[in-house]
């Protein structure tokens, strides 16, 4: 049974561009990669090489607290010197002037049956390979695991690519359903679920046929759920609302209902980990936007430059396009091309003028409680909009429960005065949590 989740917006896909062309690997290599120190969520990690060094695909290159990140092509390293970062402003990174060979590193090769192996065994592969949360968050998978263990009894699988032109994780699911669901299941046993649920969009029909056949062929004993197309059912409250019914409470998470949540791209690395002993060197992502000249999901190496992604679709029909990281309601704008892209990064989105949508002249609110009945998060933009512009107090602000704004920008989306409430939003957020600082 799928369950209905309030608010939320349907947006027109245009996913036609890529979602029927399989994964590709560019016809050129990248020259250069670079991977930035801050890749994750957390402290930035410290480099392990400096220039001169020669490294081999998927040698450890830095490491953090807990994050690993490693060589994605075998070459030189040049130096760990400031480029710019999808996030804003500059960041050290590890440049590595690729050789074209792919040198694999001496990776071990697990031995037996992972079924064997112990769930703190799992874990610790899982770190060591650099597994992060891949659908933007960037948060360490381990550390997921090991704070869900006993707590959780259903792993869910977020399939709901509800961001339009967006297909990289709908194809990785058409070609490689196998190894995706064994990541589930090792996903399972780490955090000691009892089920497993994998979430598509209804309209996903061809990758929800083909999953059950999967699922069925191989004895995996998961439930495939077509959840309603709508967006934000990207986001982890509304997928496990959809899926269980459970709502999420105000700054709480999925663990505190008895679920996790992961990407599908987070369970075929999980996947490449645990069977094959390859660390998160390389991901799917979609290339798209009509301002690409053959949009596409291409398979490349992390650190890849955003310039490099766009050659490797054919370029661009118009040079004025507006290229964004994420997809075209999260994603962030990118003036400087040279950013590589992330473990996290699952789209380079180039748009046109018409498809960016004009931005129209603010003007008086006319209380029609549009922003109110899309809030998937239940709240009142209206109200914060009007008490910032009152003087914004931060204790009513508070009141109005900012903090939960997850910035999906359906309020901003269908304000017929234009008001760009995903802003005051966040202007809001700031004010709240600065107050909060001072106390
Ligand atoms: S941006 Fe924030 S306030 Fe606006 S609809 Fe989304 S969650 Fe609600
Ligand atoms: S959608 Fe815009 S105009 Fe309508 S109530 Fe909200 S802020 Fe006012």
């Amino acid at each position: 049974m799928v369950h209905s989740i309030f608010g939320g917006i349907h947006l027109e896909g245009r996913k036609e561009g890529s979602r029927r062309k399989p994964l590709s690997v560019p016809d050129v290599q990248p020259k250069q990669v670079a991977l930035p120190l801050r890749m994750h969520a957390g402290e930035p990690c410290a480099p392990l090489v400096k220039a001169g060094d020669v490294v081999a695909v998927g040698q450890p290159v830095a490491r953090g607290e807990g994050p690993v990140i490693h060589a994605s092509v075998s070459g030189r390293v040049v130096g760990v010197e400031a480029r710019p970062h999808p996030w804003g402003d500059a960041c050290p990174a590890i440049v590595i002037e690729n050789d074209e060979k792919d040198t694999p590193w001496q990776n071990e090769v697990p031995d037996g049956d992972w079924r064997e192996r112990s769930e703190s065994d799992l874990i610790e592969c899982i770190a060591q390979c650099g597994v992060v949360g891949m659908g933007g968050a960037a948060y360490p998978t381990a550390d997921k695991l090991r704070a869900a263990r006993g707590r959780v009894e259903t792993v869910i699988l977020n399939a709901a690519e509800s961001e339009p032109y967006i297909t990289a994780d709908h194809r990785l699911l058409l070609e490689r359903s196998e190894a995706v669901l064994t990541g589930l299941t090792i996903l399972q046993k780490a955090a000691g679920a009892k089920h497993g649920v994998v979430a598509v969009e209804g309209n996903k029909l061809n990758a929800i046929e083909g999953l059950e056949k999967t699922a069925q062929r191989t004895n995996v004993a998961c439930r495939v759920c077509g959840v309603p197309t709508r967006y934000p059912l990207g986001s982890e409250k509304q997928v496990v609302k959809a899926v269980t019914g459970r709502e999420i409470p105000s700054e709480g998470v999925a663990i505190d209902v008895g679920c996790v949540v992961f990407n599908v791209a987070t369970a075929y690395a999980v996947y490449q980990a645990v069977v094959e002993g390859r660390p998160l060197t390389h991901r799917v992502i979609t290339v798209g936007g009509g301002a690409v000249v053959r949009p596409r999901n291409l398979w490349v190496p992390i650190g890849t430059s955003v310039a490099d992604l766009i050659r490797a679709a054919g370029g661009l029909r118009e040079r004025q396009a507006k290229v964004l990281t994420g997809g075209p309601m999260t994603g962030t704008t990118q003036t400087d091309w040279n950013v590589p892209a992330l473990k996290s990064t699952n789209g380079v989105i180039c748009l046109l003028d018409w498809e960016r949508g004009e931005r129209k002249p603010e003007s008086d609110c006319i209380r029609c409680g549009r922003c109110v009945a899309v809030c998937p998060m239940h709240l009142m933009p209206i109200l914060v909009a009007k008490e910032l512009k009152l003087g914004g107090d931060p204790v009513e602000l508070a009141r109005l429960h900012t903090e939960d704004c997850m910035a999906c920008g359906c309020c901003s989306y269908v304000c017929p005065a234009h008001i760009p409430l995903v802003e005051r939003m966040a202007q809001a957020k700031n004010i709240v949590q600065q107050e909060e600082r001072e106390v």
